[in-house]
């Protein structure tokens, strides 16, 4: 058997990263390079969170600008990776009994293309991306991610992206810099050491961690895509951390790195 790859959650955080250059796009490329390139990638995105499951058939997914009031050049951006409805089929074959959807609609949102651009900025990897499902309880998104895991022996990158910490309301928009929101440095700290321990039970059940957990995670869809990645851990599988920051004071950059 192969090694298998990591799993890895991104915090994408502003779609403006996908045209910048900062520590967190280079640390987007560094992932890329020590990771090479896998065979294919299942994204499970923030922006696709609608209520059925479903995943991407279409052999050239189209770049979704799901997003308004951003420059032009952001408008322009096109990351033309192909699909792969074989493995799109193999997901769906996974998850039954549960029903899933074959969407040719749905393409790459931007939680999947504005990180992915930079750690593959070739495009040349297919992609499918699989929805989350916004009827179901938390615990399902993990049971799910148990359910992919051994995808990762098989080449396929499994790739979550959202936020851990994603507050809009408190986010410094603009350029005035703001210091990180205690709650959510506190939050962001356990979530770290729950992560490094695996205690993946109250992750799960993040409702009941307190104020600072709903300050963190005022809705779900962008928290939802770490609980997938966790759930591909395998035993005693190593935890890292290979991007660390806080946005605008409300967005954790932080990325969570199962194996590899
Ligand atoms: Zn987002």
């Amino acid at each position: 058997m192969s090694k298998a790859l990591p799993a890895i959650f991104f915090g994408h955080g502003n779609p403006m990263n996908a045209i910048q250059h900062n520590s967190y796009t280079e640390a987007w490329s560094a992932i890329g390079r020590k990771v090479g390139k896998p065979k294919a990638i299942l994204s499970i995105s923030a922006h696709w969170y609608v209520p059925m499951s479903g995943v991407t058939i279409a052999t050239a997914p189209r770049t979704i600008h799901d997003f308004g009031g951003f420059p032009e050049a952001l408008f322009q951006v096109q990351y033309p990776a192909a699909g792969d409805p074989v493995l799109a089929a193999r997901v769906q074959r996974m998850l039954a009994p549960i029903p899933v959807t074959q969407d040719s609609h749905w393409g790459l949102d931007h939680g999947t293309w504005s990180v992915l651009c930079h750690v593959y900025p070739e495009a040349d990897i297919p992609i499918v991306q699989l929805s989350i499902d916004e009827t179901r309880p938390a615990s399902f998104h993990l049971e799910v991610g148990k359910w992919l895991a051994p995808l990762r022996e098989e080449g396929v990158l499994i790739v979550g992206s959202g936020n851990l910490v994603h507050n809009l309301h408190t986010y410094a928009w603009g350029r005035h810099v703001q210091e990180p929101y205690d709650w959510a440095v506190r939050f962001e700290q356990l979530a770290r050491e729950m992560l490094v321990t695996g205690e993946s039970t109250p992750l799960v059940n993040y409702e009941s961690l307190g104020r600072d957990a709903q300050l963190s995670i005022p809705t779900p869809d962008h928290y939802l895509p770490l609980l997938y990645v966790i759930g591909t851990r395998q035993d005693k599988e190593r935890v890292s951390f290979p991007v660390e920051g806080v946005d605008g004071g409300s967005i954790s950059m932080l990325a969570v790195q199962v194996g590899g």
